[in-house]
């Protein structure tokens, strides 16, 4: 018996020795999490934009530069999310491959000020999740061959609870009758949730926080709420929610709570990891429309 232990000891610290702990940067808190969790005990992950920060914006310093130089790997969501990323790691002097995590997503682009823009926030559905989750788990286990059963362990799993979660939105939102299923938020941020759960999403300002709506566009927007009859609004947990507040005043439409688009809550908090992130988006919605 005491010669299984030993063998079984030597074995954990010979396997120990070749493991290694890959660091990874990743561009903001949804996008660390999913690394996070596809990696496992493998890797260690730093978001340059945290929980509650506004990845659009961001204005990184030089602790994101000195950050970066260290990373084995760079993972970012890119379809132009990330506008002030190139710049960084040109900065950062980081030579490593940096990781698109939406890479072979199913896009689709919205008409802004005259041009023509790609959404970028694929992760919103769960099924881009699984996606994501699949191509980060692969960069891994090309940054660290020797480990790809442990990944493949901790990917595949978590890929398989990111399609689960995938089903059971729709399940969710099964019930509830096409009139209804329609809010109000700040930006642009549910086009992919939108087209994957079969609900309409208004807000005021587009694709980017960085977009201001003008005095014209707050007034038609405000009528076709009415028009639709939208019923419910939610503020961002990563914006400032006072237009929205204002236009659901003049409206009429009830406040539906917090939704999480594109920042995790502090750790400990209701959304600090993207599938808990996503529940609760789902169901925040799904009881509005009820
Ligand atoms: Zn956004």
């Amino acid at each position: 018996m005491k010669k299984v232990i030993l063998a079984l000891a030597l074995g954990l610290m010979a396997q120990g020795a070749v493991a290694k702990t890959l660091n990874v940067v990743a561009s903001f808190s949804v996008l660390g999490d999913i690394v996070a969790e596809t990696g496992g005990d493998r890797v260690k992950v730093t978001s340059l934009v945290g929980p509650d920060g506004d990845p659009h914006t961001f204005e990184p310093g030089a602790r994101d530069s000195a950050m970066l130089n260290k990373a084995d790997v760079v993972v970012v969501n890119g379809l132009g999310l990330e506008g002030w990323l190139d710049r960084l790691i040109k900065a950062s002097g980081f030579k490593g491959v940096v990781v698109v995590a939406s890479d072979g997503v199913q896009t689709h682009t919205l008409e802004e000020d005259g041009q023509t823009v790609t959404d970028p926030h694929a992760w919103n559905s769960a099924a881009n999740g699984a996606l994501y989750a699949r191509n980060i788990l692969a960069a891994l286990i090309k940054a660290d061959p020797q480990d790809e059963k442990a990944l493949k362990t901790t990917g595949e799993a978590y890929i398989t609870q990111l399609q689960q979660l995938d089903s059971w939105a729709k399940a969710q939102f099964r019930p509830i009758p096409p009139q209804k299923r329609k809010v109000l938020t700040s930006h642009d941020a549910f086009g992919y949730f939108g087209r994957a759960y079969d609900v309409t999403f208004l807000a005021p300002q587009g694709l980017s926080s960085e977009s201001e709506a003008s005095a014209q566009q707050v007034a038609s927007l405000i009528k076709q709420i009415k028009a639709d009859g939208v019923h419910s609004w939610f503020i961002e947990n990563q914006l400032d929610p006072r237009l929205v507040r204002q236009i659901a005043a003049a409206t009429g439409a009830q406040p539906g709570g917090e939704l999480y688009p594109e920042a995790l809550s502090a750790k400990g908090g209701e959304a600090d990891t993207y599938a808990k992130a996503f529940r609760h988006n789902v169901t925040v919605i799904v009881n509005s429309m009820k």
